[in-house]
């Protein structure tokens, strides 16, 4: 099982180290591998997705991702953006299914900005289409206008375009996943003004019938964004294209309290996978000593899952975590009123202890 670890920019290195740490506690054995991405790969080698760094992750069973990012970065041309690595990860891998669980554990609620009734016990798991849609559509560009209500004026345009093929493969995903929850999926779409989400829909709902034990139904995405806080139970899997998909994911995450506590996966079809934190580099607490690992060693949980087939190790790890939360510790983030405050290092000695814990018990 070999991993290629890209710790990245601001809080990476930190909150990266502690899921690692977490990882080499399992009695498993992991070929781990190093390399730099994002800003400080930028520094050393003039871009932000060194080819080296490329090879490793593309040789790699799994990529654990940290976060990249700075301000200091945001004059240089786009290309060389540090964010402009992940978006070349997630091309060359072709990691087309984000999985994004917004899970609420029982002892956050208070840290929800929704009534504890609505959010106690909350689950969901969002698959967005990652490689598609009108983030990557052609054409795009700007242009004077050919035509419409200012003809001659300066316009900019995008393309929303969605191939059946790709919205089978998805598909096929959600469902997948469904059967191993409560067999439900709601496909989020935009059927009655967009020509894609009528393609999506009747794909979706074709694929469907190859999964008789799984419900299927359908919602507009404004209705969608609408229930998640109204009723966000209600859901189980949602699976929708990849801009709607970024916005409901970032809604479904805040609905939990804290992204210091989401992970994420991205996979492809050979089930190779890149594994991150919902959140950003967070360059203002970074070397501080104080960001939350708790996504990133969850997110090291999903790897051992999806991508290196070993689904009671991350079992482990969610119940270390769900342990540690009970006994009260909390980094900054997630700090309440009686509980007890700690920083990344002891949040992720603290997993450890537990998983080292319940294996000396057996
Ligand atoms: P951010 O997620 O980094 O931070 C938003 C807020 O959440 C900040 O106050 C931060 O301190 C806090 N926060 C984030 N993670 C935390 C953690 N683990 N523990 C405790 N607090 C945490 O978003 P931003 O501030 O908008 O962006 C900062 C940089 O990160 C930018 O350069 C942006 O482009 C980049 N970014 C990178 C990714 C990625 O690598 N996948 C994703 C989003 C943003």
């Amino acid at each position: 099982m070999k991993i290629a670890v890209l710790a990245g920019d601001g809080i990476g290195p930190e909150i990266t180290a502690e899921a690692v740490k977490v990882l080499q506690a399992l009695d498993l054995k992991f070929e781990m591998e190093r390399a730099p991405v994002g800003g400080c790969a930028y520094d050393a080698h003039g871009h932000p997705l060194p080819e080296a760094t490329l090879k490793l992750a593309k040789q790699a069973d799994a990529v654990l991702f940290g976060a990249v990012g700075d301000w200091k970065y945001d004059k240089l041309d786009r290309p060389l953006r540090p964010e402009q690595a992940l978006l070349g990860l997630r091309k060359n891998l072709g990691l087309f299914a984000n999985f994004r669980p917004a899970i609420c554990y029982e002892e956050l609620v208070g840290a929800s900005s929704l009534k504890p009734e609505l959010i106690a016990g909350l689950d969901i798991l969002i698959i967005r289409e990652l490689t598609g849609d009108i983030y990557f559509g052609q054409p795009r560009g700007r242009r004077s206008a050919p035509d419409g209500h200012f003809p001659g004026s300066e316009e900019a345009f995008d393309t929303m375009r969605y191939s059946r093929p790709e919205i089978e493969r998805i598909a096929h995903v959600a469902f997948q996943a469904a059967r191993k929850r409560s067999k439900r999926v709601t496909s989020v779409d935009k059927a009655n003004v967009l020509e894609t989400s009528q393609l999506w829909k009747d794909v979706v709902s074709e694929i469907a019938a190859q999964y008789p034990d799984v419900a299927l139904d359908h919602m507009y995405v404004d209705n969608a964004a609408m229930q998640l806080v109204k009723e966000p139970k209600r859901f189980d899997v949602v699976v929708t294209g990849n801009m709607f998909g970024d916005i409901l994911s970032d809604e479904a995450a805040m609905l939990t309290g804290s992204i210091g506590m989401l992970p994420s996966a991205s996979l492809n079809e050979r089930k190779q996978g890149l594994y991150e934190p919902s959140h950003g580099s967070a360059p203002d607490i970074a070397g501080k000593g104080v960001a939350n690992p708790l996504a990133t060693i969850l997110s090291a949980a999903m790897m051992l899952r999806f991508s290196l087939e070993q689904p009671e190790a991350a079992d482990r790890i969610e119940s270390a975590v769900k342990d540690v939360l009970a006994s009260g510790l909390r980094t900054a983030d997630i700090h309440s009123e009686g509980t007890k405050r700690v920083g990344t290092r002891e949040m992720g000695d603290a997993v450890v202890a537990s998983l080292t814990k319940k294996t000396t018990k057996g």
